[in-house]
Order: structure tokens, then C-alpha cells, then sequence
């Protein structure tokens, strides 16, 4: 009889879902013997948006967090979701780098790679699962699952077949949004079974409800791996509980051959670190939301929305925000959105929204998608919008990765001159992610504090700058309250915290991290050249000079944080 086997997201997925992703190494190290002695397929603990959270929020070494779970994790894989040549960033890397990133996971634990790409685009996967392979790991090759016009099982299954030909071990197929009917993974999985030779592991959300029943569609057509979380981490946008569906399978010909007994030892544990962590819990990630049967957003990228809306003091436009998000979609040729998409997508859906004109701020990220830098698109995007954000440029239609030049040696003379390489892993970190890596790896980063609902209003500055207020006039009083109207625009406003409007102020659009700064004092530019670029939402955004000029003034440095109207510098 076929034994179902299971992978436990807990420590990866099931806390990026729920938590922010902000659970701690020390939390996860106690109880990780236990789940070693499960008998589960694999454990994912690793990849996916945990590297970043580590190096960018936690002051952790996600390298250190592999090997000390390797330590405790000794018969269970240990398994790792890797963005295909993005890796753990939201942009593609040079092949050396992903070379060298494949290579040391495995060397420091990983067993499993689950690989993906967002547009499903095989040429962005290939060299991930070609390293991996050469190590001798297990190398899942993933479907990126999405419905649209123009996506088809068929197109499914030819992507399983390029996995096989290039030797991966299994298939997933990786349903980020809920979106998967019992009657569509049934026809998907058994055509897998039938036409390909290769392991099938379905890993669902839970968000739109149905996952449960598409988990046992999936069993009936075949189905190898199942995706689970231990049941305080489970549900809303993470995956469905492990001992529901271990105790939901017992006793048919799909048993998981789990014990229930040890499961509940382990949830006892989660339970705790659920109490712990509750004020990270976001109530939209939490619950069932059907919503997501009509605008297709992953798990996590929900509760992103809304702390990304909050940031920019726009929370009241979400539903505006969702509502446009098909739209984009639409524009793009239908990527399935997973990171980076689901964050290209949105966070364009945002600028559209509240940039009061669609395609009037266009992120990096959405420039070079359209000229084809992220890949093929599953439909061709819309000749309009492409010809207002490129102009007649011609997109690429080879590999992406081929453009990029190699780039370990290039950070590796740089690192070691910053004096901040102790390890070759901390090269790698450094290329990822250069200038959160550098406060990380400098020792400047502090961890931050476990927030409380209060603490969250209070940092979002809702306490600090009075937005009610009461007015009277002629003896009437009036509630007035200030909300703003939209992205300010360079020289239309001052420079917003920092004091009084500054003639030739140069002011950032939105509230960010320097990522780059591109003059020096003296500098002579011209109109519309780039002199910064900020980081908000995870996207890149050029600030353009609105103007001719010199650079009289620079009021930031690279790693700063601007809030919206902040005047970065002063061009005359
Ligand atoms: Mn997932």
C-alpha cells in the first residue's frame, strides 16, 4: 500500500504566511529534534522570504539558522524554497552567484531544493536545478499554479516534462493562492502520474477554503507529498493542519502512517510560540478570504498589502488597490503572482492607485519586466502600456541570466575592503542584498522588538503627527481630519518633516530605503536623469531630477530611510 508522505512547513512557509516570517532561530531549535522523529518527507526551514527577514529585521544569520537545525535535524531532509535564478531576492543573480549559493545550502544543510520562477519560465530554474542536482540533492521542480485566460493544464504538464529531461526528483505543484478546485488538481495530478515518471507534491493555501478537499482530490488522482502545517500555524494563508489531514488519511489507502500522539507534542510546542508571537498575527492573513478566488493573492502577500498600504498612510485605498491588481495583471500577460510578481503586481497596482494615474510612477522592476528581463510572460503584455513604460524598445527573448556578468569575485574584493567577510558565506549574503547585508554584516543591525498593537500604531507615526483635529469656527466646532491626497511631487512640496520648503528641493515620492545614490556635491545633471534610488515596498523607484542643474546640497547617504516629502537634496 502507498504511503502518503508529508512535509511540515512550519518553520518556513507556515510562519511567513502568518507571522511576517518573524519566527526566531532559538524558537525553532528546541522542538527541532522532535520533528525530526516524525517521519516526515522533508521539513521546510529555510529560503523563501526567511533569509531576507533574517539579515533585514532579526539581526540573525540565516547560514547560522541552517546549520543549527542540521545539527538537531539528522534523519529528516531538510528542505529549502529557492526563486530560481532570483534565489531568496526578488531579482535574478549571476550564474556564479547562484552557483555558489546552491552549493554552500547544501554544504550547510539542505536536502531538498524546491525551485521555482514566477512566470514558470524554465530557462529561470535551470541552472539552480543543475547545480543542485551536481551535489546530489533532492531537486523538486515547481509549478508556479495559477488560472487565467490563458493558462492550461496542458501547459502544466509540458513544464513537469522539461523538469523530468532535466532530471529533477519530484514535481510540485505550488498552489500560493488557495486557488486550486478539487476537480482541476484531480485532472492536474493524474496527468503528472500518468505522463511523467516523477514524485508529485502538492502544497496548497488555505485562503480561499478548499485546500482540504483538494488535498484529497489530489490523493485519489495520485498524489506522492502532501504540504502541512502543524495546526496552530496552519490555515488562513498558511497550509492546512498536518494532524487534521494525517487523522483525515488514516485508515484509507492514502495513510500517512503518522502518529498523532507525537504530532500533538509538537503542536503543544507551536501553541506556546503562537501565544508568543501573536501580536504578529494579522487578522486578514488569518481568516478564510474568497476574496481571493477573484484577485489571486498569495499567501502572506495579503497582509504585505496592508502593511505596505499602511506605510504609505493609504490603508484606506485597499480596496481600490485590489481591485486594480487584475487589471495589472491583465497588462502583464497574466504572470501568476508568487515573488517577485505578486509584489511587481501589487505594489504597480498601488502606484496606479495612488500615483492618481495608472502608469504614472512605474517601478524598476515593472520597467524591466516589460522589456523582458524577468522572463517570457504567459501571454504577451499589452503593446499600450509596454510602449508607455519602454517606449519602442525591444524586450530580450533569450535567458535573462545570460546578460549578467559574474559578480562573486566583484563582492568578494569589495566585502573583504569593508572589512565585513569572516565567513565565504557572508559574501554570498553581501551579493543578495548589498546594503542591508552590509548594516548586517558590520554588526550595526538591532533585533527588533516583538511589537505590540499599541507600539505598531505608534511606529507607523499615527501618534506622532495629529492628523484629527478640532476646529472651531465662530463658536461652531468642526472634526476635521487630514488624510493625504496622494505622492508629493518634487518641488511641489517642502521637505515634509524636515522643515521649510527648500527652493531647488529634490523630495522623495514615497516613504523607502536609499538603496542608491547616484550624485556627488557639484555634480552637474540634467532633467529626468536618476540621482537616487529608493527602495519602497521592495521595488526599486528612480528619483528623477525634475530639472537642470547643480547639486548643491545631499541630505542623504545610502541605507537611510525618507518618508514621503522628505527632501533628499537640493538641485540649482
Ligand atoms: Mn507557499
Amino acid at each position: 500500500m502507498k504511503v502518503t508522505k508529508i512535509t511540515e512547513t512550519a518553520l518556513r512557509d507556515a510562519h511567513q504566511s502568518l507571522l511576517a516570517t518573524r519566527m526566531r532561530t532559538r524558537d525553532m531549535v528546541p522542538i527541532a529534534e522532535e520533528i525530526d522523529k516524525i517521519g516526515y518527507f522533508a521539513i521546510e526551514a529555510w529560503g523563501g522570504a526567511t533569509f531576507d527577514t533574517g539579515i533585514r529585521f532579526l539581526n540573525e544569520d540565516p547560514w547560522e539558522r541552517l546549520r543549527s537545525l542540521k545539527e538537531k535535524i539528522t534523519k529528516t531532509p531538510i528542505q529549502m524554497l529557492i526563486r530560481g535564478q532570483n534565489l531568496v531576492g526578488y531579482k535574478h543573480y549571476s550564474d556564479d552567484i547562484v552557483e555558489k549559493f546552491v552549493e554552500k545550502s547544501y554544504e550547510n544543510g539542505v536536502d531538498v531544493f524546491r525551485v521555482f520562477d514566477a512566470l514558470n519560465d524554465v530557462r529561470n530554474m535551470q541552472k539552480v536545478i543543475q547545480v543542485a542536482k551536481a551535489q546530489g540533492a533532492h531537486v523538486q521542480g515547481t509549478i508556479s499554479y495559477t488560472t487565467s485566460p490563458v493558462h492550461t493544464t496542458d501547459d502544466f504538464v509540458k513544464l513537469a516534462k522539461e523538469f523530468e529531461s532535466l532530471e529533477c526528483d519530484s514535481v510540485a505543484i505550488k498552489d500560493m493562492a488557495g486557488l486550486i478546485s478539487p476537480k482541476n488538481v484531480y485532472e492536474l495530478v493524474s496527468r503528472l502520474k500518468e505522463e511523467t515518471d516523477l514524485l508529485v507534491n502538492l502544497h496548497c493555501h488555505c485562503t480561499s477554503g478548499f485546500a482540504p478537499i483538494s488535498y484529497y482530490a489530489a490523493c485519489e488522482a495520485g498524489a506522492d507529498i502532501l504540504d502541512t502545517a502543524i495546526s496552530p500555524l496552519s490555515w488562513g494563508t498558511s497550509q492546512p493542519p498536518t494532524e487534521s489531514i494525517v487523522a483525515a488519511l488514516s485508515g484509507t489507502e492514502y495513510d500517512t502512517k503518522l502518529d498523532l500522539k507525537l504530532l500533538n507534542h509538537i503542536k503543544k510546542y507551536f501553541e506556546g510560540i503562537r501565544e508568543k508571537y501573536a501580536s504578529l498575527l494579522d487578522p486578514i492573513a488569518e481568516k478564510i478570504d474568497t476574496d481571493v478566488l477573484i484577485y489571486q493573492l498569495p499567501g502572506g502577500m495579503l497582509s504585505n498589502l496592508v502593511s505596505q498600504l499602511k506605510e504609505q498612510n493609504a490603508l484606506d485605498r485597499y480596496q481600490d488597490v485590489l481591485e486594480e491588481m487584475p487589471r495589472v495583471r491583465k497588462d502583464m500577460g497574466y504572470p501568476p503572482l508568487v515573488t517577485p510578481t505578486s509584489q511587481i503586481v501589487g505594489i504597480q497596482a498601488v502606484m496606479n492607485v495612488l500615483g492618481g494615474k495608472r502608469y504614472k510612477l512605474v517601478s524598476n522592476e515593472v520597467k524591466e519586466y516589460m522589456k523582458g528581463n524577468y522572463g517570457k510572460p504567459p501571454a504577451p503584455v499589452d503593446p499600450k502600456i509596454s510602449k508607455k513604460i519602454i517606449g519602442n524598445e525591444k524586450p530580450i527573448t533569450h535567458r535573462p541570466a545570460d546578460d549578467l556578468k559574474p559578480q562573486f569575485e566583484k563582492y568578494k574584493k569589495e566585502g573583504e575592503k569593508e572589512g565585513i567577510i569572516k565567513k565565504e558565506e557572508d559574501i554570498i549574503t553581501f551579493a543578495l542584498y548589498p546594503p542591508i547585508a552590509k548594516k548586517f554584516l558590520k554588526g550595526e543591525l538591532e533585533e527588533e522588538e516583538f511589537l505590540s498593537p499599541k507600539k505598531v500604531a505608534m511606529d507607523e507615526g499615527e501618534a506622532a503627527i495629529p492628523t484629527e483635529y478640532l476646529v472651531e469656527v465662530d463658536g461652531d466646532e468642526f472634526d476635521v481630519r487630514i488624510m493625504p491626497t496622494g505622492f508629493m511631487k518634487i518641488d511641489e512640496v517642502g521637505p515634509g518633516i524636515h522643515g521649510s520648503p527648500v527652493e531647488g528641493g529634490l523630495t522623495s515620492t514615497m516613504q523607502g530605503l536609499v538603496l542608491k545614490l547616484k550624485v556627488n556635491i557639484g555634480d552637474k545633471i540634467n532633467k529626468g536623469d536618476v540621482v537616487a534610488v529608493i527602495e519602497a515596498m521592495k521595488m526599486e523607484n528612480d528619483i528623477q531630477a525634475e530639472k537642470n542643474g547643480v547639486v548643491k546640497e545631499i541630505f542623504i547617504v545610502e541605507g537611510d530611510t525618507v518618508s514621503a516629502g522628505d527632501t533628499l537634496m537640493v538641485v540649482n
